[in-house]
């Protein structure tokens, strides 16, 4: 490009680049290669956007809301295995945490024909209560009284809601079972990663349920706080109409 490239005007500059990729297209090409390879990390931003144009023809192939609640907010959607085999499929793909190798089953379904007899849409708090509790509030709860550990487990997590205020910080959700204790700053203490699940909570009793560290959030505000990449986090508290993230996976 010359030299003083302030005084041409936006149009001549368009062009020029044009040609200029045209003609250098193969050049261009094997540097991008090599850049891709020495930064995957940095690299990966088009195969995020690549990836967030798939989840929105996921999102339309299956209604755009929660089969269970009819949640629309598309931070919180997730593509849910209706038969519960998930965590195999992600298997397949080589991964195994939950959330991760959306891509690769993202282009799957969509291959498959987004086929519905396999695959629905949940919002992240009925998929965790149908994953945690094999049930959704929203459909009812099972009347059989728990007993044992389950018992043991529900008291624990029922006193640790109470003691955060009993409901979700920012939308203000009161159902335990979509509810979780949030890291305010992100960060786990030191000496929390020793205690999980139900320790955890009679850990945090132990400790007097320290406000300042720990917060109560529903898995869909959690997920969007942690996934959105929006300043505003949760689309709750975003002035943009919930657009401003509309492409976070
Ligand atoms: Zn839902
Ligand atoms: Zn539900
Ligand atoms: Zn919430
Ligand atoms: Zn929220």
């Amino acid at each position: 490009m010359p030299t003083g490239t302030k005084s041409i005007s936006p149009s001549v500059k368009t062009a020029y680049m044009r040609e200029y990729r045209a003609r250098n297209r193969e050049i261009l090409r094997a540097y991008e290669r090599e850049y891709r390879k020495k930064n995957p990390k940095i690299a990966c931003s088009r195969g995020m956007r690549t990836r967030a144009k798939l989840r929105k023809q996921i999102l339309n192939a299956y209604g755009n809301a929660c089969a269970c609640c009819g949640e629309t907010t598309v931070q919180f959607l997730s593509l849910d295995h209706i038969h519960g085999d998930g965590a195999a499929h992600r298997r397949e793909f080589g991964y195994k945490q939950l959330g991760s190798g959306g891509g690769e089953i993202y282009r799957e379904v969509a291959k498959l024909g987004f086929p519905k007899d396999r695959f629905q849409l949940l919002c992240m708090s009925c998929n965790h209560s149908h994953g945690r509790y094999g049930y959704c509030p929203h459909k009812g709860r099972p009347t059989e009284p728990l007993v044992g550990r389950k018992k043991w487990n529900r008291t624990a997590k029922q006193n640790v809601i109470t003691a955060y205020g009993g409901k979700c910080v920012c939308c203000d959700e009161t159902a335990l079972e979509f509810l979780s204790i949030d890291h305010i700053n992100g960060q786990r203490r030191a000496d929390e990663t020793r205690h999980k699940g139900t320790y955890f909570y009679l850990w945090l009793k132990q400790q007097g349920y320290p406000k300042d560290i720990y917060q109560l959030l529903c898995m869909n505000c959690n997920f969007a706080e942690g996934h959105g990449g929006c300043p505003h986090k949760c689309p709750h508290k975003c002035p943009q109409q919930f657009t401003c993230t509309e492409l976070a996976a």
